[in-house]
């Protein structure tokens, strides 16, 4: 069986060490020169919180795919701040990962478990693949091919801002910033490298380039951090998912295939399970979608909770920090296993569908 798959990245990577444990060798073609994601490195955090009922992330991925991941550092902390209010979570709240091309990171150590050859800075046409392969897995981190075929649709144009910086840090906390002002309903957030670096990020909606250098500029500005910028990079990063996650003898896996939550724009550890499902599907003749309905479901509960998000002004946000502060929420967060998201969704739904009937009456 031939297979091809586009893309060194979380997605195709993982799905190439699926189809290698079952005898197979993929063609894989990644179109820069190295295995990275976009090219540039930053620190990812994996929150547990958001992946229950998994509770560990890195030891999902063990068990689950056997997939061994080495994290950079734990998270014990995050530092929540908006506009007029601030909250704080301790705990054992997730991991800190390395991305991009960077010795020790996720692609890295992904790219070390695979025996398949990777042809670096090949561009090539998806519909020619097509032709010329039993399967192409397509997992490209972009949805530029699912989109020319007329099988994508767009939630969140979404824009992401980001730095590498010096400063003094605990390498353990984990800060985010919400304020309507300059990332709109999205976020501001640090990740640090160790305890003098780090990643600052600021994730941002239906800005362009010059949207997005303003909106950094009043965030570096109202955070004011004691920090040197090291470089910068930007990119588009769209939200959005597929009307059909196999189109003929093309899986759709990854970012490519809507894997990308519409809450926080995390989709790691989403891209890993479809990669690992697409492979399964190519040699079992497993149904596609029946595997990853799970993380497509929870994009649904996540899309709805961003519906609502997407109302909320300042105050709003202030009051949600009050929440965190909550001994409920603690508790529920804490030391219950929960599941947050889906609870979360079904208060936002309500929440949505009693404003819209009172706006209707
Ligand atoms: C700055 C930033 C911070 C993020 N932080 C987090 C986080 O903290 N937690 C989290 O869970 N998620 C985070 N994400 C999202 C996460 O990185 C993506 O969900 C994930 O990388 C998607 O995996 P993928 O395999 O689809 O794409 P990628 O990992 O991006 O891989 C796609 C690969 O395909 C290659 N490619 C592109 N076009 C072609 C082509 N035509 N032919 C061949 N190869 C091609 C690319 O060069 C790349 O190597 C972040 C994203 C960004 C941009």
């Amino acid at each position: 069986m031939k297979v091809a798959i586009m893309g060194a990245g979380i997605a195709g990577l993982t799905c190439a060490y699926e189809l290698e444990k079952y005898g197979l060798r993929p063609d894989i073609y990644e179109i820069q020169d190295d295995a990275g994601g976009r090219g540039f490195n930053h620190t990812a955090g994996w929150m547990n919180i958001m992946y229950r009922p998994i509770t560990d992330a890195i030891a999902y991925l063990k068990t689950e795919f056997g997939i061994i991941l080495k994290p950079m550092e734990r998270v014990h902390k995050v530092n929540f701040y908006s506009k007029n209010n601030s909250a704080t979570m301790t705990g054992k709240l997730g991991y800190i990962l390395l991305m991009g091309p960077g010795n020790g990171s996720v692609y890295r150590q992904l790219k070390d478990h695979i025996r398949s050859p990777i042809q670096f800075g090949q561009v090539k046409n998806f519909r020619q693949l097509a032709k010329d392969y039993d399967h192409v897995v397509i997992a490209t981190g972009t949805p530029e091919i699912p989109m020319v075929l007329g099988n994508w649709r767009t939630d969140i144009a979404g824009y992401i801002k980001g730095a590498t910086v010096t400063g003094k840090f605990d390498p353990q906390t984990i800060v985010m910033w919400f304020n309507t002002e300059w990332a709109q309903r999205a976020y501001g957030y640090f990740v640090p490298w160790n305890d003098r670096k780090g990643s600052l990020i600021l994730n941002m909606q239906e800005v362009g380039t010059h949207g997005a250098n303003i909106n950094w500029q009043k965030f570096l500005k109202d955070i004011k951090w004691d920090i040197e910028i090291l470089e910068t990079y930007e990119t588009p990063h769209n939200i959005g998912h597929v009307y059909r996650c196999q189109w003929q003898n093309l899986i759709f896996t990854g970012l490519a295939g809507g894997f990308l939550d519409p809450l926080f724009a995390f989709g790691q550890i989403a891209s890993v399970a479809s990669g690992a499902a697409a492979a399964k599907t190519i040699v079992e003749g497993a149904d596609f979608d029946k595997q990853v309905r799970l993380w497509l479901l929870r994009n649904q509960r996540l899309r709805i909770m961003r519906r609502y998000v997407d109302k909320f002004t300042d105050d709003d946000f202030d009051l949600a920090m009050q929440v965190v502060k909550s001994p409920g929420f603690r508790v529920l967060a804490g030391r219950s296993n929960v599941n947050i998201i889906w609870l979360l969704s079904k208060l936002a739904n309500t929440l949505v569908r009693h404003k819209i009937e009172k706006t209707i009456t």
